[in-house]
């Protein structure tokens, strides 16, 4: 069973020490069988499609310098996951505060359109009735002058 319709994104190994290291991923899984996309930005939509080719990519001088600059703001990323973390929680306890508003405020909504509709409908019946007895007398009036 085949389920990637799209290529994966490559992500570098770490080693024992934490540096990022590259390490080409084997492409006879299925997890590839739509090849792989470098994040690297050599070639942005390019996807390596073999062994080979990939080999041959890490070793181009930008994906060597995107891999140094990873491992020299190695430490920036973790504070920075730690801070997206954060944002993602209280987000996500916003949203779950947002919701109960919304779903509280639909209900209110709900409750006055009923009681609108309850008030509305003998004020409708007349003001219908009133424009009946209108056309009825300009039908009159007709009937009148065809006499
Ligand atoms: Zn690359």
């Amino acid at each position: 069973m085949e389920l990637a319709t799209e290529p994966d994104t490559y992500s570098p190994n770490i080693d024992d020490k934490g540096n990022y290291i590259d390490k080409v991923p084997s492409f006879h899984t299925n997890a590839l069988a739509n090849g792989l996309r470098c994040p690297c930005g050599t070639r942005k939509d390019k996807v390596y499609t073999s062994h080979a080719m990939f080999t041959a990519h890490i070793k181009t001088k930008t994906h060597e310098k995107w891999l140094q600059d990873l491992n020299t703001n190695r430490a920036n990323f973790y504070i920075e996951n730690q801070k997206l973390k954060d944002i993602v929680h209280s987000q996500k306890i916003m949203i779950g505060k947002l919701e109960l508003e919304l779903t509280n405020k639909n209900m209110t909504i709900d409750y006055l359109t009923q009681q609108l509709v309850k008030i509305n409908i003998p004020s409708t019946l007349t003001s219908s009735s009133s424009n009946m007895n209108r056309n009825d007398s300009s039908a009159n009036d007709m009937i009148m002058f065809d006499i």
